[in-house]
């Protein structure tokens, strides 16, 4: 399956992600994970994207096509993928119709994942994430590690994100109203939108997402 994911940051889409992905047995690509493994690199990539992720806008499209669709390059993505964080706003989403057309296939759905805005500031507010691989993720209340600050998969170090401050925060709910949300009626048009409530636990959520996507029990 070929498969976007939307909703606003700290809904839950690299957690569902992780999921979904492996139920459905399609790579999982983040563009945000992509991002911040070419910091932790040190790649001019990420010296580029630093910037404007740490003052919580959209990197600019030039640079975030390119790397998304080098990625479903790849030939892991040839069957499927679950993309999370891309496309991100009109331009990420014409370019990925384009590139799709070219290849002669097409999205199965774009799963809109719905939670209200005070709960999102929760997830972020406590999220953290492995210094080895940003996809590990918890929470300090919701999801927590075994041993406070060491990921239960790798054991790396946990750390809060620089753009899950509070002031940034603002921000990227801001960018995703304005920005991201606009996708959404695109899809629409295309009749591949499929919302459900993100609300409850996780494994509730992952249920209701593969019975969204017609993959339920
Ligand atoms: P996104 O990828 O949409 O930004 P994440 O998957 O990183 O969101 O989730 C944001 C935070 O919320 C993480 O700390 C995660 O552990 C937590 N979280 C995810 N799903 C749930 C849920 N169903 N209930 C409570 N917390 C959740
Ligand atoms: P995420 O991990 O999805 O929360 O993304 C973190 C940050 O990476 C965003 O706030 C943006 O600065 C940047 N980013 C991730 N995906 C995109 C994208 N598709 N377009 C532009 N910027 C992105």
């Amino acid at each position: 399956m070929r498969i976007v994911l939307v909703g606003p940051p700290g809904a839950g889409k690299g957690t569902q992600a992780a999921y979904l992905a492996k139920n459905l047995s399609i790579p999982h690509i983040s563009t945000g994970d992509l991002f911040r493994a070419n910091i932790s690199q040190g790649t001019d990539l990420g010296k580029e994207a630093k910037s404007y992720m740490d003052a919580g806008n959209l990197v600019p499209d030039s640079v975030t096509i390119a790397m998304a669709e080098d990625r479903l390059d790849q030939d892991d993505a040839g069957q499927g993928f679950l993309l999370d964080g891309f496309p991100r706003n009109l331009g990420q989403a014409e370019a990925l119709d384009g590139y799709l057309k070219d290849k002669g296939v097409k999205l199965d759905a774009v799963l809109d994942l719905e939670v209200p805005e005070d709960e999102v500031v929760k997830r972020i507010a406590g999220r953290r994430i492995c210094r080895n691989d940003s996809s590990h993720v918890f929470h300090v209340d919701y999801h927590k590690p075994k041993t406070e600050g060491v990921c239960d998969i790798c054991g790396g170090d946990l750390y809060q994100r620089e753009d899950d401050r509070e002031a940034t925060v603002r921000k990227r709910l801001e960018v995703y109203h304005t920005e991201t949300e606009p996708i959404i009626d695109h899809y629409k048009a295309q009749d591949l939108v499929v919302t459900i409530p993100a609300l409850g636990k996780v494994d509730e959520v992952t249920r209701r997402a593969m019975a969204a996507l017609g993959k339920g029990e």
